[in-house]
């Protein structure tokens, strides 16, 4: 069904696993933040959602287009653009940007701080939460009498596989540190 097409986003794997309990809670608040801003449920902005609440990867535009594809939904990357943005604005996706010339995305539930780990090699992604890491941060922000709003922590480097020489070096995807 699908055809195989050699692209940036084909050398990672694209999985979803679905925590179906919060994928439902996430949508829950995604339908409630459209009713509040007047703008309609449509089946489309609930497909785009879903498989981003669904997925523990951070994905571009072209991986969401992917997923949704392979779900028998056609929907077109504008519209998937737009969803995203109304996602961000509701607080339930966050924008993730490493350089690569195109942005990726996430959802988040509630409170939960993300860091990530970023393969200069292949482009794979690892999330991760370390209260230890906040706390760091309180304190370094109560040092120097800073008020936090956000916080981006990017780690570049290579992954285990790379590491290792499971996957040769110079296999360009275009992640570059910033
Ligand atoms: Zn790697």
């Amino acid at each position: 069904m699908a055809a195989s097409k050699t692209s940036e986003s084909s050398s990672r794997v694209i999985s979803t696993k679905p925590p179906i309990g919060c994928a439902l809670l996430l949508m829950d608040l995604f339908r409630s933040y459209l009713h509040q801003q007047r703008l309609p449920v449509t089946h489309q902005r609930e497909a785009i959602a879903m498989s981003l609440f669904e997925s523990e990867q951070q994905l571009s535009v072209d991986d969401l287009a992917e997923l949704l594809r392979r779900r028998g939904e056609h929907v077109g990357k504008a519209t998937i653009y737009r969803t995203l943005s109304l996602l961000v604005e509701a607080d339930l996706a966050r924008e993730l940007d490493f350089g690569e010339g195109f942005k990726r995305y996430e959802h988040q539930a509630g409170e939960a701080r993300y860091d990530h780990l970023i393969c200069t090699n292949c482009g794979r992604v690892e999330r991760f939460t370390r209260p230890a890491v906040d706390d760091l941060q309180d304190e370094i922000a109560a040092e120097l009498g800073f008020f936090v709003q956000s916080r981006r922590l990017e780690i570049y480097g290579l992954c285990g596989r790379c590491k290792a020489g499971e996957r040769e070096i110079g296999e360009d995807v275009g992640v570059r540190p910033k």
